[in-house]
């Protein structure tokens, strides 16, 4: 194979009470990604559709997550990368893990898969350091292993794959306003008290229990964030009326997506989550805030291959 084109999800991280662990992979929401081998044992990005972003390969997070690839493999060739770019920079649905991790895997495929998904996500969290300036992997994880993934820890790095009930659908809207991510990891406190997180390692443990035997109102029950959601919301518009009204059209629960501005609510089945999506839009329309809104199932397969 000299070339492949991949589909490479938005995603969505922190997942309410899993800050900085857990994430999950969407399904209708993604960039596309072409990549084919060269001659030249370099990587050079030709196009970008669609979002004003750097073609330097050291300035855009596939040329870097590619080079970390490139470097532990043996390949003597290189790279050429175009991207279609449908995720926006800055909206808080892992538009830079997108791109780390549908390059890496892509290039993966084409050597006929040397590294194993572990190993690209070490990659991809090279791309991710060069977006803000820390080398996280709750968006780049399960955008390469799809579905819910754990971050059990760093060092070493360990990363759990978690089931995914059948029906389960998450409604995303993205505020058109900008939230740098520094800026809303700048507000949280770095200390917390031992109550709080009581409340938080029950609610990821639920969640995660919720997940593995697709009960959905205890995933409901544990959807709640009590250490980062209070300060974040702030900064959000209408944080508090769009869940509330996502909750009264039946959502199980939701949140901030990543570090935001995106709020995303999770609900069982798609018809209920195009009623949440319609009451979110409602609630941005009533106080004239402009906005994006995706409904998609969650995808449990990650990147993948279009042609
Ligand atoms: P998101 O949470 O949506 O990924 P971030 O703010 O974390 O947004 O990352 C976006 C940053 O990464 C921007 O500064 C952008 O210029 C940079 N960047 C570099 N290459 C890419 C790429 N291929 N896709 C998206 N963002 C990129």
């Amino acid at each position: 194979m000299e070339e492949i084109k991949v589909f490479c999800p938005a995603t969505i991280a922190n997942v309410s009470c899993g800050f900085d662990v857990l994430g999950l992979a969407l399904d209708s929401v993604g960039d596309e990604m072409v990549v084919r081998k060269t001659e030249e044992k370099v990587i050079r990005i030709t196009k970008i559709k669609g979002q004003d972003l750097p073609l330097e390969t050291n300035k855009n997070v596939s040329g870097v997550a590619g080079l970390a690839l490139l470097e532990k493999s043996g390949y003597n060739g290189g790279f050429e990368i175009e991207i279609d770019k449908r995720i926006k920079p800055g909206s808080g649905i892992g538009s830079s893990a997108a791109s780390s991790a549908g390059a890496v895997w892509a290039m993966n495929e084409l050597l006929g898969r040397p590294f194993s998904k572990l190993e690209l996500v070490q990659f991809a969290m090279q791309g991710e350091k060069l977006a803000s300036d820390v080398a996280h992997a709750d968006n780049v994880a399960p955008a390469i292993y799809g579905g819910f993934t754990l971050v059990r820890s760093y060092e070493p790095l360990d990363i759990v794959a978690i089931p995914t009930p059948d029906e389960l659908f998450a409604t995303v809207i993205h505020p058109q306003i900008e939230i740098k991510t520094s800026d809303s990891r700048k507000i949280l406190k770095t200390t917390l008290s031992l109550e709080k997180g009581i409340k938080q390692w029950g609610n990821l443990g639920g969640l995660i229990a919720g997940l593995f035997q697709s009960d959905y109102d205890l995933i409901g029950r544990s959807l709640q964030d009590h250490i980062v959601e209070p300060i974040r919301s702030i900064l959000i518009p209408a944080f508090d009326d769009i869940k509330t009204n996502a909750m009264a059209a039946g959502a199980l629960g939701g949140g901030i997506s990543g570090s935001g501005p995106s709020i995303f609510a999770l609900s069982k089945g798609e018809k209920i989550a195009q009623n949440v999506a319609k009451s979110m839009e409602a609630t941005y329309k009533t106080i004239g805030v402009p906005f994006d809104i995706h409904i998609s199932k969650v995808n449990v397969q990650g990147v993948k291959k279009l042609a």
